[in-house]
């Protein structure tokens, strides 16, 4: 298993501009700057969560060219955490119109239209329709849906068209995963990303290295 993002590198990040982080990009990039990362991805929420859950950021989409190299060295870009709709691997995968280049795949039961026994199914679609602009599964070991999903199929199906799946930080921060799913991905998974899923200041400093103590102590990585 190859971990992509071993060193100083966060691509998982929300922000108060575009969905419901806590802090504002300004505040994400000048924090991660001092903390040490040297790239970061701010892959906000898609529209259909931001609906559904009635948020009303006010950061424009269009403004977010302007964010490269503002601060410091840090190399930043913007993506969206798409969702996964239905059974069919429908996604919403834009934020005002604008589709990221940076496509995190997640399930959220919030969003999810059809019964939790269809997530894998679901996953699988979505994979063969979207692969090409896909970078990574996010969180597929949330305790929502983990019941019910097929950790082998998903991961041989990542495996074959070339996509990491995620350790994500958050969730061993909100204790809210399935440990042995978890376990099942990693043995399985050719390729993961480790990311904060940080929504604020504090989450970019110490989630990530709470998932790299797990994979640590459980020597995944040495
Ligand atoms: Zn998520
Ligand atoms: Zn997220």
């Amino acid at each position: 298993m190859n971990i992509i993002n071993p060193g100083p590198e966060d691509y998982h990040i929300h922000s108060s501009d575009y969905s419901d982080g806590k802090n504002s990009v300004e505040e994400i990039v000048k924090h991660a700057g001092k903390i040490g990362l040297k790239k970061i991805v701010i892959t906000d929420h898609s529209q259909a969560t931001i609906d559904k859950m009635g948020w009303h950021p006010h950061g424009n989409r269009e403004d977010i060219v302007d964010w490269i190299n503002k601060y410091n060295n840090i190399e930043v870009s913007f993506g969206v955490e798409a969702d996964l709709l239905d059974r069919y691997g429908d996604i919403s995968s834009k934020i005002q119109f604008i589709e990221g280049d940076f496509l995190i795949l997640s399930a959220h039961r919030q969003i999810f239209s059809d019964d939790e026994k269809d997530i894998t199914e679901a996953y699988i679609n979505a994979l063969v329709r979207y692969h090409y602009k896909i970078k990574f599964i996010g969180h597929p070991t949330y305790r929502d849906f983990s019941k019910h999903l097929d950790m082998k199929r998903l991961v041989n199906a990542a495996n074959v068209y070339g996509k990491p799946l995620e350790v994500n930080g958050l969730r061993f921060m909100k204790n809210d995963q399935d440990i042995d799913q978890l376990r099942k991905m990693l043995s399985l998974a050719n390729q993961v990303y480790v990311n904060s899923d940080a929504h604020n200041l504090e989450m970019l400093e110490t989630s990530r290295k709470t998932a790299f103590e797990f994979l640590k102590e459980n020597h995944y990585m040495d």
